[in-house]
């Protein structure tokens, strides 16, 4: 009985419409007693942040402000392009596969330099958009080559609610336990599908950065660089990035499941 429920419970997460509002979740008052940890309890100084990213953007989505603390302080940060994220426009003319994914690799660049990663190195391994599960465990032996015990990895959740962020959180947690490093998984698309007290969620191993007003305004001029994802798609579609994830840029604090 109680394993159905669960099975129910954890089986819709459906990312549709324009999703929880912001304001919502900025009413709800267990969002301010979630636990805060500071930066040096995340990462040490000296310590690397490696970003695995399923899509560009999701870089700066799920800890944007974070890479822009630790890099003005000297710290070290890898970002992993898990896809390029070509296939955000199914059935457009304007933007072919082959011509978005190169068209995004840019966009993340430039969005990276406002984080402080200028003409950084992204470590990509372009798997199909889409399709990350299919490659999980090339995925996972890759991350695991490339991980040192001391890193602070941050992948999205692998209960996210997008077949691409589960896969690449599972595999990034198989990484982790195999070198024995921390893991914290952002979930960049639950508090779209997701509301206040919902069940699904694990509440309790949610933990936040506080962030400064400055690493803020970085993060927004980041994902503005993500143009291809912030205007209408001429399919008819809205843009990929809405009002809901847009207004969840400006948070003060980034959320995490540890
Ligand atoms: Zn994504």
């Amino acid at each position: 009985m109680d394993a159905l429920i669960h099975e129910d419970v954890i089986q819709k997460r459906v990312i549709e419409g324009d999703g929880m509002p912001e304001s919502v979740w900025q009413a709800w008052s267990g969002l301010g007693q979630v636990p805060r940890l500071g930066l040096d309890d995340w990462v040490s100084p000296r310590g690397r942040i490696v970003v695995v990213a399923p899509h560009p953007d999701d870089e700066v989505l799920a800890c944007g402000a974070l890479i822009g603390m630790h890099v003005a302080r000297g710290g070290d940060c890898l970002v992993v392009g898990v896809t390029d994220g070509e296939a955000s426009h199914p059935g457009s003319s304007e933007w072919h596969v082959d011509r978005l994914g190169p068209a995004r690799r840019i966009e993340r660049m430039r969005g990276l330099s406002e984080l402080g990663l200028h003409g950084t190195e992204v470590l990509r391994f372009a798997l199909p958009d889409g399709g990350v599960e299919a490659h999980a465990e090339q995925l996972a032996l890759g991350l695991r080559r490339l991980l040192r015990p001391t890193d602070l990895v941050i992948a999205t959740w692998r209960l996210d609610g997008h077949p691409d962020h589960e896969a690449t959180g599972r595999a990034a947690a198989r990484a982790c336990a195999a070198v024995g490093c921390k893991l914290a998984e952002s979930p960049v698309w639950m508090w779209h599908w997701s509301s206040p007290e919902d069940a699904r969620v694990p509440w309790h191993r949610l933990r936040g950065l506080s962030l400064t007003p400055l690493a803020v305004d970085a993060k927004r001029r980041a994902i503005q660089h993500h143009l291809t994802q912030l205007a209408p798609r001429d399919t008819g579609d809205g843009p990929v990035l809405g009002a809901g994830i847009l207004g969840r840029v400006g948070r003060d604090t980034e959320y995490f499941f540890v």
